[in-house]
């Protein structure tokens, strides 16, 4: 199972102490899953979140800090490929010109994001038949 996370220090919201909260991004049946468990040692507090697809910024901003931001790209994919690229966009809720948006910076400079959010876009680009390398993102 292709997962990345961290953990980091946030303030406990019952008794003021650091408190420790693991974060992660998963992939779970061709989608995403993220989850925050935060454990207080001082009070014992304890709070779980998670929820699909779209992952809240603050969780999103510390994995990116914590792992790297992750760069995808697909080589030479023109004519026929294209379209079938604008479709895995198109498949994942964009709208067309997010669409275009989205291929033509996934053949040019790259699409940035968290490595679960590449692998999961690999994923689907590979079932359309199209190779896409991701790099970076895995120092967690
Ligand atoms: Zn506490």
């Amino acid at each position: 199972m292709i997962s990345y996370g961290v953990s980091i220090v946030r303030a406990c919201s019952d008794c003021g102490s650091e408190m420790t909260c693991d974060l992660a991004q998963r992939i779970v049946n061709d989608r995403l899953h993220w989850t925050a468990w935060c454990h207080c040692p001082h009070c014992g507090s304890a709070e779980e979140t998670f929820g699909w697809d779209d992952t809240p910024a603050e969780i999103r901003d510390a994995l990116v800090a914590g792992c790297g931001l992750a760069r995808l790209t697909v080589e030479g994919t023109t004519g026929p490929g294209r379209v079938a690229l604008l479709k895995v966009f198109r498949d994942a809720g964009a709208s067309l010109p997010e669409a275009q948006t989205a291929a033509q910076r996934a053949v040019t400079t790259g699409i940035e994001g968290t490595r679960v959010e590449l692998e999961l876009l690999t994923q689907r680009l590979e079932r359309s038949t199209i190779t896409a390398i991701v790099t970076g993102g895995d120092r967690c």
